[in-house]
């Protein structure tokens, strides 16, 4: 099955990679599987998939698409099993193929096992030719395929065993899970980069990347899978071990100020929160002399409202979302960029009219998106039009799972913040800078990735992969 939704998205410059999903336990497990990544399908519109087993027999279903559009009744049903994991995916162009669905599957050592995939591996390459090498024929161009290699590779007997020897060899950004014919797994990278977190519903166990999916199949939160740690959840309970060297935590800082949902908890903190604060930092850092603060719907709306509520402000939505326009596919001519925004938001005229408005925006990417959308506010009759963004200036490409544009295409590494102010078509720019962004954290500074900002990468990346060289899970 194959459905392919082809959608305008005015996002199309950060692109996030990936939720994921598990459950151990539950007579419905494919139908929470399904609510779950439900949840989770900001993280990924362009194909989503589950696998599930009843202990003798696994079964998968995947397609292209948004969660809904892949699942019906029927194929849900077919999914007979307690145990479940899910996987919602967003990729590159290049890679829009049924076959580079998540979760993906193998039979090895007359077992089954699947793996769902979110981050990147900054070593994926030197892997993959030292396997294809070995003759390893792998069926996709993810990375997450790797993973599955070394583990049916491995030379240990037991899975726990095989699974720690090919996940020491992996290095870069990767919350997983996965599910064998008896257990699902749940894993985190040493450096934590992007979350997965564990809850309970009915005394089953749940994973999931965001709490946002717990609240919805009322499972109770219980705690984040620690930075380096492997659960293994099985009819024995559950069993953590952390079998890597500690290495320093580089939570993506870019969760909080624009992929998470707002109603999650992630690495175990408010999202909505920590918006807030950073729009109350904002407007401590640059204040704005207008007559409403209007949010870009919906990532720049929390910052807003900390703004707002800060500077005494009236908050408005000036601009209207139009929620009924997916984000599965992204049409890269310029031109299309462009009309995307327009279509997907839209002034108000009647409120705009005249007045002094200052914008609250999560970030910008190549600024094309920003420019046009400003326009549309000046032809809205705005007298003036200033910018507030709830983060420093993107400059550096992201190699951990995120798909910013190449460094030539950030707009921050190519221009100052006044020649941005100037491109975009503003009266002022304000960023807030790294320290107003770090202060504004639940957690200590040191425990944030913060490199697309100022370039100190966590994790050497020694084969910049190329768009289309390998896909990202
Ligand atoms: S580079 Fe930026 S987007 Fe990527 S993991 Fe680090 S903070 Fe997150």
């Amino acid at each position: 099955m194959q459905k392919r939704c082809c959608n305008i998205s005015p996002q199309a410059d950060k692109k996030e990679y990936c939720g994921l999903f598990g459950i151990y336990g539950h007579k419905d497990a494919a139908q929470l599987a399904y609510l779950g990544l439900y949840s989770l399908q900001h993280r990924g519109q362009e194909s989503a998939g589950i696998v599930v087993s009843d202990e003798k027999e696994m079964r998968q279903f995947k397609g292209m698409g948004l969660v809904s559009d892949v699942f019906n009744d029927e194929n849900l049903k077919s999914l007979k099993g307690h145990l479940a994991i899910g996987h919602v995916r967003y990729s590159t162009t290049g890679s829009t193929l049924l076959k580079n669905t998540q979760p993906f599957m193998v039979e090895y050592a007359n077992d089954f096992l699947a793996v769902g995939h979110n981050g990147t591996l900054v070593n994926a390459l030197p892997l993959r030719q030292e396997l294809e090498k070995e003759g390893a024929i792998f069926q996709t161009t993810m990375d997450s395929e790797i993973i599955v290699h070394l583990v049916a590779r491995s030379k240990k007997k037991k899975l726990q065993d095989r699974l720690i020897d090919a996940l020491s060899r992996i290095k870069g950004a990767f919350s997983l899970v996965l599910i064998t014919k008896d257990q699902v797994i749940g894993v985190r990278d040493p450096n934590g980069f992007r979350p997965l977190c564990l809850g309970q519903v009915d005394g089953s166990w749940v994973l999931s990347s965001e709490t946002c999916a717990l609240d919805l199949i009322q499972a109770r939160y219980i705690r984040e899978i620690e930075p380096g740690e492997v659960v293994f959840i099985n009819k024995r309970g559950i069993h953590s071990v952390s079998p890597f060297p500690p290495a320093r935590h580089a939570f993506c800082i870019f969760e909080y100020i624009y992929f998470a949902r707002p109603d999650s908890n992630i690495f175990g903190h408010s999202v909505y929160l920590a918006r807030k604060r950073l729009g109350e930092r904002l407007f401590k850092e640059h204040p704005a002399a207008v007559d409403m603060i209007v949010p870009v719907p919906d990532s720049g709306t929390c910052a807003a409202l900390g703004y707002a509520q800060s500077s005494g402000i009236p908050f408005e939505m000036g601009i209207i979302r139009n929620h009924y326009i997916g984000r599965t596919f992204i049409l890269p001519s310029q031109h299309i960029r462009d009309f995307g925004v327009k279509v997907k938001l839209n002034p108000v005229k009647e409120l705009l009219k005249g007045k002094r408005v200052a914008i609250i925006e999560d970030s910008i990417v190549r600024g094309t998106t920003s420019r046009a959308r400003v326009k549309a506010i000046r032809d809205a009759g705005a007298k003036e039009v200033h910018m507030r963004i709830s983060c420093p200036p993107l400059r550096h490409p992201c190699y951990y799972g995120i798909d910013f544009p190449t460094k030539e295409e950030l707009i921050a590494s190519q221009r100052t913040v006044d020649e941005i102010r100037d491109y975009i078509g503003l009266d002022s720019l304000g960023y807030l800078s790294l320290e107003g962004m770090l202060a504004s954290m639940p957690l200590p500074k040191e425990e944030f990735c913060t490199c697309c900002f100022d370039g100190n990468y966590p994790v050497a990346v020694k084969h910049k992969p190329s768009r289309h060289s390998l896909e990202k899970g």
